[in-house]
């Protein structure tokens, strides 16, 4: 494609972005950390939520190399209720290689950032383009959804072909230099104008460009993905205690919250608390995760959340310690009240540490 014929469209945007550019704190500086941290927060999360995090994450680590220098559950405890936990294992991982590796410098070349764990396509465009001024392209929530409008592009457009004319279209449409600017104004657009639900098509300064305002389809594109069936299930979280103080395991590499802590918990096969003393199973499970045999006590509280698809039912018990079992397949830790609030977890893990504080 001829950049040439995309220049009232970036002109008209720049336009509407020098009066509408959200003020956010990464955007005080272009410098790659910032822009690093920030787009790396914001997968999955709203701008809203990120904010106070990234207050607090570049105040505690300023540079990469404080960040390559703090422990993991240091790291860990500030991106607490955020989720996705492993971006943040991935994002402190780099910080290391780059302090390693580059001498704490962000890099500037694509090959290499890609490299860097955690960093896909998306990212790379982000950093490379706003803090460095390269002409790499973007696609995140905003810009997917804008794009697909513009172009009025039906189907599934996070995968496949679709999603790669748009990757190739969101490249067409930048200029020979700012494209950050470009990829920035394009993001605040999505998310101020071309929104989820009823665009403003009105007050949208691509509006002579945009297919699907030309067919009437804005609110018909981006078409929605299958939902996934929602699954039901129940977990058993368990309160040990010995001397005020409480075991606790951490989640290894590889399995969901990995390198959070949390109460030894594990699903169970019985619909009641009652009956978890004759789920055997779930003590068997219990008995390999903390090399210790674990026996059932009185329900303490119950509580319901979701994780992706699921549907979760958590009791949280008494456990009583009847000694070793084994070797431990997790790490685990007798802790008292006072390491229960520093220790990194999961939101629901923290609301059952707020219990157990009490009953320490
Ligand atoms: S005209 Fe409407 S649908 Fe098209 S980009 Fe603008 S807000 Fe989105």
């Amino acid at each position: 494609m001829i950049r040439q014929q995309y220049e009232p469209f970036r002109s008209r945007l720049l336009a509407w972005y020098a009066d509408h550019a959200r003020q956010l704190p990464w955007r005080n500086a272009a410098d790659p950390y910032y822009v690093w941290v920030s787009e790396i927060m914001l997968q999955q999360t709203t701008v809203q939520t990120v904010q106070g995090y990234f207050d607090r994450f570049i105040k505690a680590f300023p540079t990469i190399q404080a960040l390559a220098e703090a422990e993991p559950d240091t790291v860990n405890r500030l991106w607490e209720g955020l989720g996705y936990y492993r971006r943040c294992t991935l994002l402190h991982k780099a910080a290391r290689f780059i302090a390693a590796q580059y001498g704490g410098v962000f890099p500037d070349d694509y090959q290499t950032v890609r490299q860097l764990p955690g960093i896909g396509r998306y990212t790379a465009g982000a950093v490379l383009s706003i803090a460095f001024d390269q002409r790499f392209p973007i696609l995140e929530a905003n810009t997917l959804r804008l794009h697909a409008r513009l172009l009025a592009l039906r189907g599934d457009i996070r995968r496949g072909k679709a999603n790669e004319n748009l990757w190739k279209f969101a490249e067409a449409i930048l200029p020979a230099s700012g494209s950050g600017k470009i990829n920035q104004a394009l993001m605040d657009l999505g998310s101020i104008i071309c929104t989820p639900k009823k665009p403003q098509c009105t007050a949208c300064p691509a509006a002579a460009f945009c297919q699907s305002a030309k067919q009437g389809l804005q609110e018909l594109i981006p078409e929605a993905p299958p939902k996934e069936t929602t699954e039901y299930r129940i977990e058993a979280a368990f309160l040990i205690r010995k001397k005020k103080k409480v075991l606790l395991i951490r989640y290894p590499e590889g399995v969901r919250w990995a390198g959070l802590w949390d109460f030894p918990r594990t699903e169970a096969g019985v619909r009641l608390p009652l009956e978890l003393p004759h789920d055997l199973t779930l003590q068997k499970k219990i008995a390999e995760m903390t090399g210790r045999k674990i026996l059932p006590g009185r329900l303490i509280a119950s509580c319901k959340h979701s994780v992706t698809k699921y549907r979760i039912t958590l009791f949280f018990c008494e456990g009583l310690d009847a000694g070793k079992s084994g070797s431990p397949l997790y790490e685990t830790r007798w802790v008292t009240a006072e390491e229960l609030q520093q220790l990194p977890m999961n939101s629901t893990a923290r609301k059952l540490a707020q219990t157990a504080v009490l009953m320490l």
